[in-house]
């Protein structure tokens, strides 16, 4: 009965939902292998209404000014960013850093050490695709690099659609560059516990990216989430434009059990290169922590 009349008596009133924090904490600019300038990228997330935003370049923060500078202006909550290639498993796995000090030495030394490797990369990429009869790939690719020093697979690709070799970027990645087909070279790159102690270093968090694209076995994937946390990894993508639902269940699960942050990010490259457009992400499911919570 008392129950009854004090749930009377305090009737809640009605209180609007809190509006849903759009989060994008993954995307790319020219200054890697994106198709917008890190300004226009910023623009074009403020205008999708993103609230929280981080650009995250392949392994090179020189696009992170500009955007910052775009986002003060339009009022959009910027966060420094980069995405680091690293080699795990004998795959290339990419650690995202957020939040971190763009300044720190060592940080930006392990990413010029990492962008060193790319030119002698691309460069024997061009010979192995020679060998298939496609020449002149180089330079090709190099037209469509921006920042040569981060000179990547999707300029390669871009290229290659180009000369008519695929109609698309994608079908280029299924027939070409990859483990097993012509056009992929081995490369070092640099290793897990570099890429998290450069970014924990710098005072940032380091986040597993798109962990559904790699094909690993479930036990590799424990495997690479152990190590990950031994290191001081923090958190991982639950959300990424390439995740499948089945991705997204699996991983925020795994984000439970491991205690990890939870981070969410588009990966957009371009208007006609990407899953999703900027801020296109569905909202982290209920329950996860965000990583933004500790920002
Ligand atoms: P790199 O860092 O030079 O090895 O290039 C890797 C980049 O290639 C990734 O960041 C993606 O932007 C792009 N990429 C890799 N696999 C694919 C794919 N299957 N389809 C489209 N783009 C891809
Ligand atoms: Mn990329
Ligand atoms: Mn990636
Ligand atoms: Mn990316």
């Amino acid at each position: 009965m008392l129950h009854v009349l004090s749930s009377a008596v305090f009737l809640p009133r009605r209180i609007d939902p809190p509006a849903v924090l759009v989060a994008d904490l993954h995307s790319h600019s020219r200054a890697s292998d994106g198709l917008l300038s890190a300004a226009d990228v910023a623009r074009r997330a403020a205008a999708n209404g993103v609230d929280l935003f981080a650009l995250t370049d392949h392994d090179d923060l020189s696009g992170l000014a500009a955007a910052r500078e775009v986002a003060a202006a339009l009022g959009m909550r910027f966060i420094d960013g980069v995405e680091i290639s690293i080699e795990w498993g004998g795959l290339q796995v990419h650690i995202v850093g957020l939040n971190f000090n763009s300044q720190d030495e060592a940080l930006n030394a392990g990413l010029a050490w990492i962008r060193s490797g790319r030119i002698d990369r691309a460069r024997r990429m061009s010979v192995e695709l020679e060998k298939v009869g496609i020449n002149g790939c180089f330079e090709g690719a190099m037209r469509y690099a921006e920042n040569p020093s981060l000179i990547s697979r999707s300029h390669f690709a871009r290229y290659l659609v180009e000369i008519g070799v695929c109609k698309d970027v994608r079908s280029v990645f299924e027939s070409y560059l990859v483990p097993g087909k012509p056009g992929y070279v081995t490369h070092r790159w640099a290793t897990l516990d570099e890429a998290v102690r450069w970014i924990s270093g710098a005072n940032g968090v380091a986040v597993v990216a798109h962990p559904g694209r790699y094909k690993f076995s479930r036990l590799q994937m424990r495997n690479l989430l152990d190590e990950f946390k031994r290191c001081g990894g923090q958190a991982v993508e639950v959300i990424s434009g390439s995740h499948s639902q089945d991705n997204v269940n699996l991983f925020s699960r795994l984000a439970r059990e491991y205690g990890f942050l939870a981070s969410c990010g588009s990966d957009f490259h371009g208007p006609d290169e990407s899953y999703i457009d900027l801020g296109g992400t569905q909202p982290l499911p209920e329950g996860l922590k965000p990583v933004w919570e500790v920002f």
